[in-house]
C-alpha cells in the first residue's frame, strides 16, 4: 500500500511539473463558406509543433454518444500544411483517419483542408446555403498526442448569416470566436450558423436557448421554449441543481429525427409540424427531455468505461442500460411531472414501453449489459434478423428503471425512489472517476435498503422474463385484460412484416418460432398467392381476413426468380396483454405510493 501511494505522489509531482514547464499552445481554426451551396466548410488550423521534426495529426471516428465507427475522415478533402514562411510540407497519411507532417522546424504549421457536409444526423455535419451545422468529431483535425491544449475558432459566416451559437465560451477580440479549453469540450459543442430563431429562459440565472433552425412559420418555437423551460425546472427539482453556466437546445426543423448530447447542450431534430398535433408535440417533448438529462446522467455521471475517449477505436460498456435506458425513464416522466402530460397519456407511453419488450423475441436471447456491451455491432447495426437476437438497451433499461423504482418504493413505504439513486450516485461517481455496474448497484442496494443483486442478476445480466408483479402491486397498476371480445375467434397470424415495393409484396423480417418463420417463410421472398389465389401488395390484411386460426394454406412465393409453394398453418396473433391501468381496487397505500411516483415526490418530503 505504501508503495502505490509513492507512486501516486511521483507521478502526481510530474505532472504538475510538466504543466508548469510548458502550459500547451492552442490550435486555431478558422471555418469559412465560400461557397455553402456546395455543402462544404473550408478548415484552416494553425498547430503549434513544439518545434519537433514531425507532427502527427488525427481525426475522430465516431462521436461520443453514437456508438458506431463512422470514419468521418472520409470526408476530408485537399490537406494540405504549410511552414512559417509559406512554403509547402510533406504531408504522409499514416492510418485511415491520421496524417504525419514534416515541420521543416517550424513553431507552428497551417493545415488546410476542406470537408464535404451534407450527412442530416445530429452527430454529423450539414452545409447548404441557409445554414451550417457542425460537429467537433466530423470537422476539426487535431494533434494526435491529445495532450489538454486550448482550440480555438474563428468563424466566417457565410453572406447573409448573421449569427454563431455554440455553448462554448466566446473568445476575446469580437463575434464569431469561440474557446474549447480541450479537445474533448471541442467534441462536445455543436455549433449553427446562420439566421435561426433564437428563444432565451433563465433558470436559476443560468442563460437557456432554444435555436431553432428551419421554423417555417410552422413550428411554434414560444411555446416550445416556455415548455422546455417546465423540464429544466423540473430536473432542476429532481436532482437539485444545474450542472452548467449555460445550455443550448439546438432544434434543427430539418424533416430528420433523433437526439445527441452534450455537457452544454443537445441537437435535436424533427420536422415543421411537431407542434401542430399533441402526439407528436409529446414526442418532441419527451425527445428534449431526454437529451436534456443527459446533462447529468452520462454526460457527468458516466460508466467508467466512457472517458477519457479513445476516438480512433470503440469505446465499450456493460452500463449504457443506464445511461441510456434510465435517462429514456426519465424523459418521460419528467415531462409527465412538469404537467406537460396526463397521467394516462404517461402510462399509455410506458405500456408501449413494456410491450415493446415483451414482444421482442430478442430479449431471450441478449441481456441488458450485452446489449450495452455489442451496441458498436449490433443496436447501431440492425438488419433483418436483429429483433429475433438482440434487444434495445433503451427499452429493457427503461423497463428495468420502472421496476427497481416501484421495489425502491415499496421497500422504503415511499420514503425513497429511484430519484434518490441518481442524486446519490452523481454525489458518489460523477466527473472523472464513472461507475462500474457493481458500483451503481451498490448504490441502489443503499438506498432500496436491501440487496437487489437477485433481481440483478436476472434481468440486468440474465435474459429472463421480467416479473411485473411486484411493481404492479406496489403501485396497484393492472394490465388491461386483453381477451378477445365478444368470443371472437383471433385474427390468423404469420409473424412477419412486409413492405410493398412497387407494386410487389415483399417479406421483410420473420419473427422466430412464428408459423412464418418455421413454416419456412424467407426475408425477400415475393408473396405472389395464398392457395393459387393472386395477393396484391396492398391486399394482404383483407386476404388474411378470410381465414382464421389453424386454417391450412399453400403460399406461392418468388424466391430469387424461382416460384415456390410453401404449406403454412396459420397461428393465433399473441394476445397483447401490456396495457397498464390503475386497479379500481387499488388500496390507500398503493395510491400513495403511485401518487408519489408520479408526481416526483416521496411519502417523507410530503408528510
Ligand atoms: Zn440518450
Amino acid at each position: 500500500m505504501a508503495a502505490k501511494y509513492w507512486v501516486v505522489v511521483f507521478l502526481m509531482m510530474h505532472a504538475a511539473a510538466a504543466h508548469a514547464q510548458s502550459a500547451p499552445e492552442p490550435i486555431r481554426y478558422t471555418l469559412s463558406f465560400p461557397a455553402p451551396q456546395t455543402h462544404y466548410v473550408e478548415v484552416t488550423a494553425t498547430v503549434p509543433t513544439a518545434r519537433q521534426p514531425v507532427v502527427e495529426l488525427m481525426m475522430a471516428v465516431w462521436t461520443p454518444g453514437s456508438y458506431l465507427v463512422r470514419e468521418y475522415e472520409r470526408n476530408v478533402e485537399a490537406l494540405t500544411a504549410s511552414g512559417a514562411d509559406g512554403h509547402a510540407l510533406d504531408v504522409d497519411k499514416s492510418r485511415k483517419n491520421r496524417w504525419h507532417i514534416a515541420t521543416g522546424g517550424a513553431a507552428a504549421i497551417t493545415v488546410k483542408y476542406r470537408v464535404y457536409c451534407r450527412e442530416m444526423s445530429v452527430r454529423t455535419n450539414w452545409v447548404e446555403a441557409d445554414f451550417a451545422l457542425l460537429n467537433g468529431a466530423p470537422t476539426f483535425i487535431t494533434l494526435a498526442d491529445l495532450a489538454p491544449r486550448p482550440h480555438e475558432i474563428i468563424i466566417n459566416p457565410a453572406a447573409g448569416w448573421k449569427r454563431s451559437v455554440t455553448a462554448l465560451p466566446a473568445l476575446n477580440g469580437g463575434d464569431h470566436r469561440y474557446r474549447a479549453p480541450d479537445y474533448d469540450t471541442l467534441v462536445d459543442s455543436p455549433i449553427v450558423i446562420g439566421n435561426p430563431a433564437v428563444y432565451d429562459f433563465e433558470v436559476d440565472g443560468k442563460k437557456h436557448s432554444l435555436v431553432n433552425v428551419g421554423e417555417g412559420g410552422v413550428f411554434d418555437g414560444a411555446r416550445a421554449a416556455r415548455d422546455l423551460e417546465l423540464i429544466v425546472k423540473e430536473d432542476r427539482r429532481l436532482w437539485g441543481f444545474l450542472p452548467y453556466d449555460r445550455y443550448v437546445f439546438f432544434n434543427m426543423i430539418t424533416e430528420s429525427g433523433g437526439g445527441l448530447e452534450h455537457k452544454n447542450s443537445t441537437v435535436l431534430m424533427t420536422n415543421r409540424w411537431a407542434t401542430r398535433t399533441r402526439r407528436a408535440y409529446l414526442s418532441w417533448l419527451q425527445l428534449a427531455s431526454h437529451e436534456y438529462f443527459h446533462a447529468w446522467n452520462i454526460k457527468r455521471l458516466r460508466p467508467a468505461e466512457l472517458g477519457p475517449f479513445d476516438y480512433d477505436n470503440e469505446n465499450i460498456t456493460r452500463s449504457l442500460w443506464i445511461a441510456e435506458g434510465f435517462t429514456d425513464y426519465y424523459a418521460d416522466l419528467q415531462v409527465l411531472r412538469a404537467g406537460l402530460q396526463t397521467r394516462d397519456e404517461y402510462l399509455d407511453d410506458l405500456s408501449s414501453t413494456i410491450e415493446l419488450l415483451q414482444t421482442t423475441p430478442g430479449r431471450l436471447v441478449q441481456s441488458a449489459e450485452m446489449a450495452s456491451f455489442d451496441a458498436w455491432i449490433k443496436y447501431y447495426r440492425p438488419d433483418e434478423n436483429s429483433n429475433n437476437t438482440s434487444v434495445s438497451y433503451y427499452t429493457k433499461g427503461t423497463v428495468i428503471a420502472f421496476l427497481l423504482d416501484a421495489t425502491i418504493r415499496k421497500a422504503t413505504n415511499g420514503a425513497k425512489s429511484l430519484d434518490d439513486v441518481m442524486q446519490l450516485a452523481y454525489e458518489k461517481f460523477s466527473g472523472p472517476k464513472g461507475y462500474t455496474p457493481e458500483q451503481f448497484r451498490g448504490v441502489i442496494d443503499q438506498v432500496a435498503g436491501r440487496s437487489v443483486q437477485r433481481f440483478w442478476e436476472s434481468a440486468v445480466e440474465g435474459t429472463s422474463e421480467l416479473d411485473y408483479t411486484e411493481a404492479l402491486d406496489a403501485f396497484g397498476l393492472r394490465f388491461r385484460s386483453a381477451a378477445p371480445q365478444n368470443g371472437r375467434a383471433s385474427k390468423p397470424w404469420l409473424g412477419m412484416t412486409t413492405r410493398n415495393d412497387n407494386g410487389r409484396l415483399v417479406i421483410t423480417q420473420v419473427q422466430r418460432g412464428s408459423p412464418a418463420d418455421t413454416g419456412g417463410l424467407n426475408v425477400d421472398d415475393e408473396i405472389l398467392a395464398i392457395d393459387d389465389f393472386r395477393v396484391r401488395a396492398d391486399r394482404l390484411d383483407n386476404r388474411l381476413e378470410q381465414y382464421k386460426t389453424g386454417d391450412k394454406v399453400s403460399v406461392l412465393v418468388a424466391r430469387r426468380e424461382q416460384l415456390v409453394h410453401i404449406p403454412i398453418t396459420f397461428g393465433a396473433e399473441p394476445q397483447k396483454a401490456w396495457r397498464l391501468e390503475v386497479n379500481p381496487n387499488a388500496t390507500e397505500a398503493q395510491r400513495r405510493l403511485l401518487d408519489g411516483w408520479l408526481r416526483g415526490e416521496s411519502a417523507a418530503a410530503r408528510i
